[in-house]
C-alpha cells in the first residue's frame, strides 16, 4: 500500500528488510551497537564486517557508553544493496507496555533516523518495526506512534521522496495497513 503526502512517498510492503534498494535501511539497534537478533543480526550477517568496524569506530569515539535510546548515527551498507544503515535504539517495554516515556523515545528514534537521512541527502529509507520484536512493545500501539511520526514529517517537508515500512509478519503488516487506510491518517 502506498500513500503520497506532500512530494513524499509513503509505502507498506511486506518482507524482509536486508533485500530492500532503498538508498537507506534503519537498524532496530541496541546501544552496545555491536549487533544482535532480529533486524541487527539480519542486517550485521548481510551487510559484512565493514558495518560493524564502522560501527565500533562510533563507539570509540562518539558514543563510548552506547548510543543512546532514542538517538540514531549511520553507517556504510557494506554488502546490502541500500549504500547506508542508520542504526538507532528504540525502547525497551519489559513490561509489554508503551508508557509516555517510552513513546517519546519510539518517536525520537524514527524521528532522529529521518533527520540524519535528510541531513545527508539521502532520498529514500526503510523501516522495520522498531522496538516490536525482542523489545517486546505493543505493536500497534507502536505502529500508531511511527506513522504518526513519518506522516507528520513528511507533512512538514522533506527532501526524502520515498519512506518504506518493511513489516516481517503478516499481523504487523495488517496492522500498519489498518491504520495507515483510516480517513485523513486520523491515527
Ligand atoms: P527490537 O529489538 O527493536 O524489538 P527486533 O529486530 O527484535 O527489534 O524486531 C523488530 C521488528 O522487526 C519485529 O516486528 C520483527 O518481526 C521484525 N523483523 C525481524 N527481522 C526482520 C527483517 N529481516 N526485516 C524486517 N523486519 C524484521
Amino acid at each position: 500500500m502506498e500513500l503520497l503526502i506532500k512530494n513524499t512517498k509513503i509505502v507498506l510492503k511486506k518482507g524482509d528488510i536486508t533485500e530492500e534498494d532503498t538508498e537507506a535501511i534503519v537498524n532496530a539497534a541496541n546501544s552496545s551497537l555491536m549487533g544482535g537478533g532480529g533486524v541487527d543480526g539480519a542486517i550485521h550477517s548481510k551487510g559484512g564486517p565493514e558495518i560493524k568496524e564502522e560501527c565500533k569506530r562510533i563507539r570509540e569515539t562518539l558514543y563510548p557508553e552506547g548510543l543512546p535510546t532514542g538517538k540514531a548515527v549511520v553507517t556504510t551498507g557494506g554488502k546490502l544493496k541500500a549504500i547506508y544503515v542508520i542504526h538507532t535504539v528504540g525502547p525497551i517495554c519489559s513490561s509489554g507496555k508503551l508508557t509516555e516515556k517510552k513513546r517519546k523515545l519510539l518517536k525520537d528514534a524514527y524521528f532522529n533516523s529521518l533527520k540524519l537521512a535528510e541531513d545527508k541527502g539521502i532520498k529514500s529509507i526503510s523501516f522495520p518495526s522498531i522496538s516490536t520484536g525482542a523489545y517486546r512493545c505493543p505493536l500497534e500501539e507502536s505502529a500508531k506512534v511511527a506513522l504518526e511520526t513519518v506522516i507528520q514529517f513528511a507533512r512538514e517537508g522533506t527532501n526524502i521522496r520515498e519512506i518504506r515500512f518493511i513489516l516481517f509478519t503478516e499481523e504487523s503488516y495488517n496492522i500498519y495497513e489498518n491504520l495507515l487506510r483510516k480517513p485523513n491518517n486520523e491515527l
